[in-house]
C-alpha cells in the first residue's frame, strides 16, 4: 500500500522553518489546518507538537527527497534525545519555541515562507523590520497556533498581514540580526550602530552565544530589580543593552553589581568570593560551552574593569589562569608569554615585535591590549622533536655525561630548542653539536690517518688523562681550531683526528695549570709531617681545603700553609727530639695541653697536632719529665 501523496508538493526553502513548511504545504494543498496533512503522513499528535517530528513520513506524502527535508529537521541525528537542532545548529529543546509560534508578518509576506530563526526562543523581534514579533492574534486575542489555515491567517479568520507591532531597540535589533545571520548562515552584517562587539560575537557558535545572551541579560535584570527573568523578550532587551557600546555598558553592569550590594566583602576576599563572584562564576561556567579563545574578550573586559574600577594594581595572573583553566590558552598576554618561556617580559616584547608573532589586538574604549599567540616559537618548548636524557645525549655524541654537562654549562653545547632551564637535550640541539664537530674536518684528509702522530677524538673525550674540566678545555681547543682536526677515520665524531703531539702538550699544560696551587695528599702529608690518612681526615674536618677533583683529591697550597702556621704535628716534634709521638700525646693529656687529634674511626694510631705556640711548652714539659726521671 502506498501512502497517498499530496497534489502540490513545493520544495522547502533552505532557510525555512520545518513547521512553517508543513503549514505552507497544508495551505498550498487547500487544507484548513495542517492536521489533515499530518494524518495523511501518519504523524501522531504528540510527535507533531515537538522537536522530535520525523521528516521521513513527511517526505513520503510531500513527495520530496528525505535528505532535502532533513536539513530543516529539529531532530539531532542519532540517539541524543536531549539535543535538537535548527538548520544544523546544535541546541537544547528549551532553546527552541516550536510550540509557541511567532513571526514577523512583514517578513513572511515578503519571503512567502516562515524563516527558521523564528523558531528560536530568544528570537524576540524581527531584526529586518526592527519590530516585535506577532505571537497573538489581534482578532481573537489567542496565542498563535501552527494549526491555522495559512501562514498569515488565524484560525478565527483574521488576516495577520497588516498588524502593527511595537518597535524594538537598536541594540536589540543588532543583536537579533547577528543571531539571525548565524542561524541562516548569512554573511556577517554591517557595522552595528549600537556598538556590539560584533567581531567576537560573530565567531561564536550559536549555542554559546545564546548562553551568553541569557547570562548577561539575567545579570542586568537582577541589578535592575526586574523579576520577569523568564521573559525572553526582557532577557534579550537587557542583554542587548549590556553588549551595546562594548565594553562600557558591561562595565556599567559590573559597577551596578558592586554598588548594589553592601560593602561587606572587601578586597581581601578576592574576586571569586566578592561582590563580583556571581559574574565571575558565570564567566567560568561559560567556559564549558564557549571555546576559551571565543570568550577572551569577555574575560579581558572583566579584568579591565577590576583594574580600572576596583583595584588599579590588580594583577590578573591568577584570575587569568583560573578563568582559563583546563586547556591551554591560545592567545595570552605578553607577561604570560614571558612567563611561559621563562624570559624577561621586555625580551618577550622585543621578540614579539621582531618576529611578528601572531597576535590579536583587543580594543575597548581608548585602551588597546595585545594578546600573543602562545604557540609562537620562542626557543619554544613546543618545537617538535624528541628530548633525550643526559646519558643518552652524551652517548649519541660520543662523549661522557660529565663532559656534556660541562660543555652545556659553558655554552659550547648550544641550547636552542628547549629551555635552558629545562632538563633534557633536544634532538635538534644534539644534531647541531654533532654537525658543529663534523664541520671541523678539512675537505682533504691528512695523508696517513693511521699514523701514531694522530689521536682520535674518542680519546680526547673519554681518555684517562685528566679531569672533566681539562677535557672540556681540550674540546674547546678543538672547536676553536687551536687544536685543529686533520681528518676523520670513519666520518663519526669519535673518529675525528687531531695531532697527538698537540693534544699531549695541551693536556700537559692544562694539568699543570690545574695543579699549580694544589698538592696531592702525599705531598701535603710530607709538608705537615703526618701520614696521608691524617691529611684526609683534616680535609674531612675542613682544617684543610681540597679541590673537588673526583678521582684525585688535591689539597690547596694555601690551606696547607695556613695550617702549618697554626699547628705542628707531634710526629715532627718526636722526630727532632728523638721521642715517640704517642709519648708526647701522653704528656699533653697529663698536662692538659690542647691537641688537635685527626682521629680516624677504628684506627688507634691517630695523629695529633698541637698549636704552634705550645711547641716550646711541650718541649719544656718533656725535658722536665726526663730530668725528673734522671734525678
Ligand atoms: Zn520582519
Ligand atoms: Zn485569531
Amino acid at each position: 500500500m502506498t501512502t497517498p501523496s499530496l497534489v502540490r508538493h513545493p520544495a522547502p526553502f533552505l532557510t525555512e522553518s520545518l513547521f512553517g513548511y508543513i503549514l505552507r504545504l497544508s495551505e498550498e494543498n487547500g487544507y484548513s489546518t495542517p492536521w489533515s496533512l499530518l494524518l495523511l503522513a501518519q504523524i501522531r499528535q504528540h510527535e507533531a507538537r515537538s522537536t522530535g517530528i520525523q521528516v521521513a513520513k513527511l517526505a513520503q506524502v510531500s513527495n520530496r527527497p528525505q535528505a532535502e527535508l532533513e536539513s530543516t529537521s529539529y531532530r539531532w541525528p542519532g540517539d541524543r534525545p536531549r539535543s535538537c537542532r535548527l538548520l544544523g545548529h546544535l541546541l537544547t529543546p528549551w532553546e527552541l519555541a516550536v510550540t509557541r509560534p511567532r513571526l514577523c508578518p512583514e517578513c513572511v509576506a515578503e519571503k512567502g515562507f516562515i524563516e527558521a530563526h523564528f523558531d528560536l526562543a530568544l528570537m524576540t523581534g524581527c531584526p529586518v523590520h526592527r519590530k516585535s514579533l506577532l505571537c497573538r492574534c489581534p482578532g481573537c486575542m489567542k496565542p498563535l497556533r501552527w494549526f491555522r489555515p495559512g501562514l498569515l491567517e488565524c484560525q478565527c479568520g483574521t488576516n495577520l498581514r497588516n498588524v502593527s507591532l511595537p518597535a524594538i531597540s537598536g541594540a536589540e535589533a543588532d543583536l537579533l540580526d547577528l543571531i539571525r545571520r548565524k542561524i541562516l548562515g548569512l554573511t556577517a552584517g554591517r557595522d552595528y550602530a549600537s556598538g556590539l562587539p560584533s567581531s567576537y560575537l560573530e565567531v561564536m557558535s550559536l549555542q554559546p552565544l545564546l548562553s551568553l545572551v541569557g547570562m548577561l541579560g539575567r545579570r542586568r535584570m537582577v541589578v535592575d530589580n526586574d523579576s520577569d527573568r523568564r521573559n525572553s523578550q526582557r532577557v534579550v532587551f537587557a542583554a542587548a543593552s549590556v553588549l551595546a557600546d562594548w565594553p562600557n555598558n558591561f562595565f556599567r553592569l559590573l559597577r551596578g553589581i558592586t554598588e548594589g550590594m553592601s560593602a561587606d566583602s572587601d578586597s581581601s576576599t578576592g574576586v571569586a568570593r566578592g561582590r563580583l563572584g556571581g559574574v565571575y562564576r558565570s564567566l567560568l561556567n561559560l567556559r564549558r560551552i564557549v571555546p576559551t579563545a571565543q570568550g577572551d574578550f569577555l574575560r579581558i573586559a572583566f579584568l579591565d574593569f577590576i583594574r580600572n574600577d576596583l583595584k588599579p594594581d590588580f594583577i590578573d595572573q591568577k584570575l587569568m589562569r583560573r578563568l582559563r583553566t583546563g586547556q591551554s590558552e591560545r592567545f595570552i598576554s605578553k607577561a604570560a608569554f614571558a612567563r611561559l618561556h621563562g624570559i624577561n617580559p621586555r625580551t618577550a616584547a622585543r621578540f614579539v615585535e621582531d618576529q611578528r608573532v601572531p597576535s590579536r589586538t583587543f580594543r575597548w574604549g581608548k585602551s588597546e591590549r595585545k594578546l600573543i599567540d602562545s604557540a609562537a616559537a620562542w626557543p619554544s618548548p613546543k618545537v617538535p622533536g624528541k628530548i633525550f636524557r643526559l646519558r643518552q645525549a652524551a652517548a649519541m655524541i660520543g662523549i661522557s655525561s660529565a663532559l656534556l654537562k660541562c660543555l652545556k654549562a659553558s655554552r659550547d653545547f648550544e641550547v636552542n630548542h628547549v629551555l635552558r632551564t629545562k632538563p633534557g637535550f633536544h634532538e635538534l640541539d644534539i644534531e647541531a653539536f654533532i654537525q658543529k664537530l663534523k664541520r671541523l674536518v678539512p675537505p682533504m684528509n691528512a695523508a696517513d690517518l693511521s699514523s701514531p702522530k694522530y689521536v682520535r677524538f674518542a680519546i680526547i673525550a673519554r681518555g684517562w688523562y685528566g679531569s672533566v674540566a681539562i677535557k672540556a678545555n681540550i674540546v674547546r681547543a678543538v672547536l676553536s681550531g687551536e687544536l685543529p682536526v686533520v681528518g676523520s677515520v670513519d666520518g663519526t665524531v669519535a673518529g675525528l683526528l687531531v695531532s697527538y703531539e698537540g693534544f699531549q702538550r695541551l693536556a700537559h699544560d692544562e694539568r699543570a695549570r690545574e695543579n699549580r696551587d694544589t698538592r696531592t695528599i702525599g705531598e701535603a702529608a710530607c709538608q705537615l709531617e703526618c701520614n696521608t690518612r691524617s691529611v684526609r681526615r683534616l680535609v674531612e674536618l675542613e682544617w684543610l681545603r681540597a679541590t673537588p677533583t673526583p678521582k684525585a683529591c688535591r689539597v690547596t697550597e694555601e690551606s696547607i700553609a695556613e695550617f702549618k702556621k697554626r699547628y705542628v704535628s707531634l710526629l715532627s716534634i718526636a722526630r727532632t727530639t728523638n721521642s715517640a709521638s704517642w709519648a708526647l700525646q701522653n704528656i699533653c693529656k697529663r698536662c692538659n695541653l690542647p691537641m688537635l687529634v685527626a682521629r680516624q674511626s677504628g684506627n688507634k694510631s691517630s695523629q695529633a697536632f698541637i698549636r704552634a705556640e705550645h711547641r716550646q711548652a711541650l718541649l719544656c714539659l718533656r725535658s722536665g719529665r726526663s730530668q725528673v726521671a734522671i734525678s
